[in-house]
């Protein structure tokens, strides 16, 4: 073991016993056979539901409109009586859904409806450590040496300085996913073998773009082990092309902003892990009924939230059970890869790419004032946002338009013009709101 990896343990033994119990309790489960793990996952299930309804001024109030009392929760027969809940009912009851009582910070998301949506997590669930399980099956520790290109990376030179002495012995490098210079792609580049970085994560997009890089100038990158591709779906070619790219194999994984890490992907599978003890996924038919060989809607339910219960939660994603056990002996079921489009990019004329998914979330700290929005990059790399306020911003509005004006001004470099646009509706395109559409970005694709 190398002086990272035990530096890294001895930290969280020392600073965060509740990750590491969590972790413990997540590793042990990994050796369970499924019956084990079922008795394990309804029992959770059970206790939420029994919690919500008692602590929850919305469940008992919806779940009693509908007729479903949770004292009828006696077999998993019964499982689907209990009401699904959608985005809509958690935008319009998102205060009634909150237990103040515990701990909790909160997190907006845009899903798949366009209109941001706010949830709370429990600040007693870190979810992180499905993460460090999932590694554990592909042999690299979370202490190795990593890269991350994300939106939220140490800036200045004290957050650089304070991140190094945190992981310390462990490197870690980064690529701002906000604005990414062919430059700064390719010092990020040169660190990736520089530093020896044994994993890479961060926005699907922005890691496309590196691996472009890369094939662009045949680069050979040897010490990396696993890419892990967050926030967006990979479409085939984009996972190829990565692999190819880093000289690994990519991991696929499944979570949104409201639940993270719903599953990930083995090396012995195409197919990924649920992590059925921290989490709960339904796929149901049109009526709300259980689909166990066919493709259906996606329902989770968070076992460890229980500062806003998610429960029978469609997220929007279409997914599909397998049912054959894995090869790599762990029980935790399994689920075809949910498919999806990788996000759009924009692009300027002088060679800068910011990333979607960041993109989407830009509005995030404004719930309150911003209803729906898009942004739509036409072909000659000008940038309209069109948005909808809420009723109850108008004051406010000015103030979030040109603090974003001034955000996405400098993620292009000033090198684009930029407007905005007050409108009553955002065009559907088939029945979900895309928030970014990028003229240039398609022009690209059809192209390649
Ligand atoms: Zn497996």
């Amino acid at each position: 073991m190398y002086l990272s990896d035990k530096l890294f343990w001895i930290k969280n033994r020392l600073f965060r016993p509740q990750a590491m119990r969590l972790y413990g309790e997540a590793m042990k489960n990994k050796k369970l056979s499924i019956l084990e793990l079922r008795e394990i996952n309804w029992n959770k299930r059970k206790s939420l539901v029994l919690y919500a309804y008692n602590n929850i001024p919305f469940y008992r109030k919806y779940y009693d409109s509908l007729g479903f009392n949770p004292a009828e929760l006696k077999s998993e027969a019964d499982w689907k009586n209990i009401p699904i809940l959608t985005k809509d009912l958690v935008r319009k009851y998102t205060e009634e859904l909150r237990n103040k009582s515990i701990p909790s910070s909160f997190t907006t998301t845009g899903g798949s409806t366009g209109k941001p949506l706010k949830v709370y997590k429990d600040k007693r669930f870190k979810a992180e450590i499905l993460g460090w399980r999932a590694f554990s099956m592909w042999n690299i520790s979370p202490a190795d040496n990593t890269a991350i290109t994300h939106r939220r990376v140490p800036q200045s030179g004290f957050a650089r300085f304070k991140n190094r002495l945190l992981w310390w012995p462990t490197k870690r490098i980064y690529l701002s996913a906000t604005s990414m210079s062919e430059e700064e792609i390719s010092r990020f580049v040169q660190d990736l073998t520089r530093y020896k970085i044994v994993w890479i994560t961060g926005y699907a997009g922005a890691l496309e773009c590196v691996a472009d890089y890369i094939l662009a100038h045949h680069i050979q990158i040897t010490t990396l082990q696993l890419v892990w591709s967050t926030s967006a779906p990979l479409t085939t070619n984009s996972r190829n092309k990565m692999e190819r790219a880093f000289g690994c194999k990519v991991m696929d994984q499944y979570g949104s902003c409201e639940v993270s890490h719903i599953a990930q992907q083995c090396p012995h599978s195409e197919h990924l892990h649920i992590n059925y003890d921290f989490v709960h996924v339904d796929i149901v038919d049109g009526n709300g009924l259980p689909v166990y060989d066919e493709e259906g809607d996606i329902l989770v339910t968070d076992l460890y939230n229980y500062a806003f219960p998610l429960i029978r939660y469609k997220l929007g994603d279409r997914g599909c059970f397998v049912k054959e056990a894995c090869e790599c002996g762990v029980s935790l079921p399994l689920m075809k890869s949910v498919k999806g489009r990788t996000s759009d990019m924009v692009y300027t004329p002088g060679g800068r790419v910011i990333d979607g998914s960041y993109l989407t979330t830009i509005f995030d700290n404004y719930p309150e004032e911003i209803d729906q929005f898009q942004i739509y990059q036409k072909a000659d790399y000008s940038i309209v946002v069109y948005y909808r306020p809420k009723d109850s911003a108008t004051e406010r509005i000015d103030k979030v338009i040109e603090t974003i004006r001034a955000t996405l001004e400098s993620d292009v470099a000033s090198e684009i013009p930029i407007s905005f646009q007050q409108v009553e509706t955002i065009a559907h395109d088939a029945g979900k709101t895309r928030y970014i559409i990028s003229e240039v970005a398609l022009n690209k694709l059809n192209k390649k």
